[in-house]
């Protein structure tokens, strides 16, 4: 049977709007199969080096830094203060990885473990690691319903916490508190933090949570030797960050984890003069974005690496 004139205009037209949803849907897959190989380069999911990583997110004012051990292994130390922290974890982990081997929590101050319940919300975290100190606000009671909902594991740490092991050739000490301050308060929390040093051949780098001058000599009990990278404590406070402390630590790089244009004035001039006297290279997350240091053991290398979102 002939078709009808209208039939014969329709069908065409058809074809082309099913055509051009076909080009529209393979652009768009091409686009997002091209930002997965790019971000999949850019932040080296599949980097066949064995090669410790650590970024230093740029969360705004707080601290945020994740550990990817050659093996593999995932350390959240701080989580931010707010959601953000979700957006940087979905960069830097596979899409379909969703557990998290440790979060440290160093003090309980919004900014540290303000981002911590959405985390606990979205990934499958292994341990906890804290002080148990008293916090001043109710997020320590949110987070502490999340790891009784979720069962997950919680050790209160001090310098006699025996190290973890993490891999070969790699350790992660405690070096302060030196005391046990579970259930107890304290005037000033920041110096509850827990400081790490994390080491990996001969890439030495210390977390310093935001541990003020009273914290100092705790923490320079332990060091033998200089350090590779600095994490500066407390966003470059006044406070933190003694010319004693900077000489022996003796740091080549220092970072700064801090907002930009922050109500507390953060960082202070002080201390970048402290930081710029010792001829120390500074990065910092409100100009710098993101940082990464990598080490495959040798010296470490650190850099500027602004994530995308
Ligand atoms: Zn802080």
């Amino acid at each position: 049977m002939p078709r009808s004139p209208i039939e014969t205009r329709v069908q065409p037209l058809k074809l082309i709007k099913r055509r051009k949803k076909i080009l529209g849907l393979g652009i768009i897959t091409l686009v997002m199969i091209l930002s997965l190989v790019w971000q999949a380069s850019y932040t080296g999911w599949f980097s066949s080096e064995q090669e410790l990583k650590v970024w230093i997110f740029d969360v705004g004012q707080g601290d945020a830094i994740f550990i990817e051990t050659p093996e593999g292994k995932q350390i959240l130390v701080d989580a931010g203060a707010g959601g953000t922290i979700l957006t940087k974890l979905g960069e830097v982990m596979l899409p379909w990885d969703r557990t998290i081997d440790a979060v440290v929590v160093t003090h309980p101050h919004a900014d540290h473990e303000g981002g911590l319940p959405e985390v606990l919300r979205r990934y499958n975290v292994g341990t906890i690691y804290e002080t148990g100190v008293l916090g001043y606000n109710d997020l320590q009671e949110t987070v502490e319903e999340l790891v009784f909902e979720k069962g997950i594991e919680t050790v209160m740490v001090t310098d006699k916490l025996p190290p973890p092991t993490l891999g070969e050739g790699l350790g992660v000490g405690v070096l302060a508190p030196d005391t046990n301050l579970q259930n107890k308060k304290i005037d000033n929390l920041n110096n509850s933090s827990i400081v790490l040093l994390l080491t990996y051949g001969e890439t030495s780098i210390l977390l310093t949570g935001d541990a003020a001058f009273e914290e100092e000599p705790e923490i320079l009990n332990d060091i033998i030797e200089p350090i590779d990278v600095l994490k500066i404590a407390h966003h470059g406070s006044v406070t933190s960050t003694s010319r004693e402390f900077l000489e022996t630590v003796a740091p080549r790089y220092a970072i700064i984890s801090v907002g930009a244009e922050n109500d507390y004035g953060h960082p202070h001039p002080a201390t970048l003069e402290r930081l710029k006297t010792q001829n120390i290279e500074m990065f910092r997350t409100d100009l710098d974005g993101d940082i990464l240091i990598t080490s495959t053991g040798g010296e470490p290398t650190v850099e500027s690496r602004p994530l995308p979102f």
